[in-house]
């Protein structure tokens, strides 16, 4: 007993220093990898379930570090979000999905609209809108096909609703689409919802994570999903990894997924390939 306690509690302790030595690592080299283009875009499909199709996508960060190895999100965004670099990382990421839009309309090609994270430090910076203006016009982004996820707890940090009201008409007017990213996993942001009007709900994937025949979740997800409806937004499910989620969503009138079951995040290039492929079925 002892002994173990002990051994874990050294596991514990080692695991801390471990995350201490990772953090500095991190810190130290983000501005060099970030000109070094380590951070590369994944694109993860989004898929309408009822006929199979894909309707889109959302752009996920990783980072090839020549320091570290291939580090997922998980262990840098908390990082960055703390130390204001995300500013700069989420921009990255942005203006690489313009350049792939771009590229694709150029080629003649089709392009699903795109989703990309935008964390709650964006709101508070006073050139935001101008920044998203410049990469619109710079792209050609054609209106509608970008859309902007902010999780809940973005929302909830607002403390001016009229001037957050501005601000996301403002976006709206540059052709963004917004999202509520991760609804359901945070506290409620159902005033939020009522104050400002955005153009997509996306579920947290914790409401699937209860088995799929507990009644009262989806008895839940019933109502939000109608709720949501009646706000004319989408409504999409993250998370999605069984067909018995898909099916269990379906029945609640929930159309929309992303998720393992459909497709798991990918490079570009196989991106590419995959909405060529889908698009010309
Ligand atoms: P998120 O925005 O909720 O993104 C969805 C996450 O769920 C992704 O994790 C995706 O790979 C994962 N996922 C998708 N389908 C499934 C599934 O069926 N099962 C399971 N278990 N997971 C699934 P990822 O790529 O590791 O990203 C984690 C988080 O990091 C994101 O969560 C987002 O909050 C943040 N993030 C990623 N890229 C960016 C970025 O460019 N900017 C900012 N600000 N945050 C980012
Ligand atoms: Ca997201
Ligand atoms: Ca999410
Ligand atoms: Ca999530």
């Amino acid at each position: 007993e002892v002994k173990n306690s002990a051994n874990s509690f050294m596991f514990f302790d080692e695991r801390i220093k471990a995350e201490l030595i990772l953090h500095r690592e991190i810190e130290n080299h983000m501005e060099q990898a970030l000109q070094n283009a380590e951070f590369e875009v994944y694109y993860q499909p989004k898929f309408n379930m009822q006929n199979n199709h894909m309707m889109g996508a959302e752009a996920l960060v990783r980072w090839n570090s020549s320091h570290n190895g291939f580090l997922n999100p998980a262990q840098f965004i908390g990082v960055f979000e703390d130390n204001g670099f995300i500013i700069q990382l989420d921009f990255y990421v942005l203006e690489e999905v313009c350049k792939f839009i771009n590229e694709q309309l150029i080629a003649g090609q089709h392009v699903v609209p795109i989703s990309v994270n935008q964390s709650r430090l964006h709101l508070s910076e006073k050139d935001y809108l101008k920044k998203l203006k410049k990469l619109v016009q710079r792209y050609n982004i054609p209106a509608g096909s970008i859309e902007l996820e902010l999780t809940e707890t973005a929302f909830a940090d607002l403390q001016d609703v009229a001037e957050s009201k501005a601000i996301f008409a403002a976006v709206k007017n540059l052709g963004f689409l917004t999202s509520m990213d991760d609804f359901g996993s945070g506290y409620s942001s159902l005033m939020l919802l009522n104050a400002i009007s955005l153009d997509v709900l996306k579920l947290d994937r914790s409401f699937l994570a209860a088995s799929e025949d507990s009644a009262r979740t989806r008895d839940i997800l019933e109502k939000i999903i109608e709720m949501g409806h009646k706000l004319k937004m989408q409504v999409i499910c993250e998370g999605v990894e069984t067909k018995e989620q898909a099916n269990m969503l379906l029945s609640v009138n929930c159309l929309f997924a992303q998720g393992f079951l459909y497709a798991r995040p990918m490079p570009q290039a196989k991106f590419k390939e995959f909405m060529e492929e889908q698009l010309a079925m």
